[in-house]
């Protein structure tokens, strides 16, 4: 059964004016080292309290991407404008209507309990009030100065008559100048730089911190993969040495390492849709002082989101993969620019770090240092323009001497996977600045990065449920037994 929405009553949680106030405990394991080589470790249950507080006062959000007018930016605000607006178009097969398919906060439950023995569920945005997407303003910034009804048409992504009935939406929608600096991004890039902010780095960065008429503003880059930045003792290793390079008009400063500075000190979220390295260390020392939310690392939607789940469920399962060989080919913008080494290498790096957490988590199935062979090849075929083929092949030891081979293979339009990833993040983004958190206990620095897709959804899904005073959802459903 299913159920629109729901209220919590218990005496931990308190419905105010314009908040919701939770005391959670939250049970957990304290692992002690052994004191002495012939003592064991020991593991103690532990319980700390929590105090959540979410203000539930919805903002009116304004999102600024960054690369506005490629394909995920144009894909997603054509998405947001054809649901808004109810819109509905014909294809040879069927009459479509506009959907958030393929958004977890949009389109994915989560259970409620069990009423007479019937699973109860309720939408995932039904935990805690959240912005609805269609309420959202789009704006951004492009180095193409192609208004989005084109830029949309140039993507190749929506269906001709969806298209016909949003262009007079979008050809007003214009992209602010963005930073320029080709040589972060491949040099077949060059032809469509005709919308660059001019001055030095500093000048730029304050031209970005430009005030829009929205509450709250999220930005988002899901512009080209830059190559890495060099990490330089002296250069960008620490706050201060990061802002002392900005005052010298320092080279090796990335257009997306500037945004990030600019929405740092406004305070504004900005999430990186791309892999490459922008938040340098002493970009992370910024964003700690100013209190400033960033955070992403590639948007992660096909072939490397399938990986986080059959590498987790193999080793999960204790069969221990040997080789994962991943071809793609693509024939988009992103392709094209990702044909050039420096930036398939940023790619590379991210796609090959999404199974190192699950390998490192079972010393039953790999010795100290031991890792499957790790393969991503990325080829440019303009043909198949944004409908990316992803191949993959895991071989896998199994029991006694046996061998398991899995094959995939997906075709996909890449930003149509994009787009709603891109509406999460920025919905969730907005709604981490409406929640605080108060611990009894100190709280170590650095969070280890879990990879695995399902840990990170009940992660989401259990923070969301001690809002609310919920305990988590642990499968355990001793209820039936
Ligand atoms: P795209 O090439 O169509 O769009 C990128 C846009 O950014 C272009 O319009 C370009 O003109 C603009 N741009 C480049 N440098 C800029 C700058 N410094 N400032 C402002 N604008 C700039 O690419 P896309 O398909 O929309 O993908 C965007 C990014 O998302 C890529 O880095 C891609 O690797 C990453 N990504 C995409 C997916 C996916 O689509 N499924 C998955 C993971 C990561």
């Amino acid at each position: 059964m299913f159920v629109e929405g729901f209220r919590v009553e218990s005496p931990r949680v308190r419905y105010g004016d314009g908040e919701i106030e939770s005391e959670y405990r939250y049970d957990t394991t304290e692992v002690v080292a052994p004191p002495s080589p012939e003592k064991g470790w020991v593991v103690r249950p532990k319980s700390v309290t929590y105090h959540f507080k979410t203000t539930t006062t919805v903002p009116k959000l304004g999102v600024m991407l960054v690369g506005w007018g490629g394909n995920n930016g144009t894909t997603l605000t054509a998405g947001v404008i054809a649901n808004r607006e109810g819109i509905s178009w014909a294809t040879k097969e069927k009459v479509h209507k506009a959907n958030y398919f393929g958004s977890l906060t949009q389109s994915s439950t989560i259970r409620v309990g069990s009423y007479n023995g019937e699973e109860i569920y309720a939408p995932f945005k039904s935990l805690v009030p959240m912005v609805n997407p269609n309420d959202i303003v789009f704006g951004g910034w492009d180095i193409s100065s192609m208004n989005l009804a084109d830029a949309m048409t140039r993507a190749r992504v929506l269906d001709i008559d969806l298209q016909k009935q949003l262009r007079h939406h979008m050809e007003s929608m214009v992209p602010l100048p963005g930073v320029y600096n080709p040589d972060f991004i491949a040099a077949n890039q060059g032809s469509r730089a005709n919308n660059v902010i001019k001055g030095t780095k500093k000048e730029q960065v304050e031209q970005f911190k430009e005030k829009s008429k929205v509450d709250k503003v999220v930005v988002l880059w899901t512009a080209n993969t830059e190559r890495y930045s060099n990490v330089v003792a002296g250069m960008n290793d620490t706050m201060d040495n990061l802002l002392a390079s900005l005052d010298k008009d320092e080279p090796e400063m990335s257009p997306s390492t500037l945004y990030a500075i600019a929405c740092v000190m406004e305070g504004v979220p900005f999430i990186n849709g791309s892999p490459q390295n922008t938040f340098v260390p002493g970009l992370i020392e910024l964003a700690i002082k100013k209190n400033s939310v960033i955070g992403g690392d590639d948007f992660k939607s096909g072939q490397t989101k399938m990986k986080s789940v059959l590498v987790d469920f193999l080793v999960g399962a204790g069969i221990k993969p040997t080789s994962i060989a991943s071809y793609n080919h693509l024939g988009n913008n992103d392709g094209m620019n990702l044909s050039a080494p420096q930036t398939f290498r940023s790619k590379e790096i991210s796609k090959s770090g999404v199974v190192d957490d699950m390998v490192s988590s079972n010393a039953i199935l790999y010795e100290p240092g031991e890792h499957p062979d790790h393969v991503i090849v990325i080829k440019y075929i303009p043909y198949v323009g944004d409908s990316k083929r992803a191949m993959d092949e895991y071989t896998s030891e199994i029991f006694m001497g046996g061998k398991n081979t899995i094959v995939l293979h997906n075709t996909c339009e890449d930003s149509l996977l994009a787009a709603p990833i891109i509406l999460d993040l920025v919905l969730l983004a907005e709604l981490s600045t409406r929640i605080q958190l108060k611990a009894e206990d100190q709280v170590p620095p650095g969070t280890p990065v879990v990879n695995a897709l399902a840990k990170q959804r009940a992660m989401l899904e259990n923070i969301l449920r001690a809002c609310v005073g919920l305990a988590p959802e642990n499968n355990m459903m001793l209820e039936y037994k």
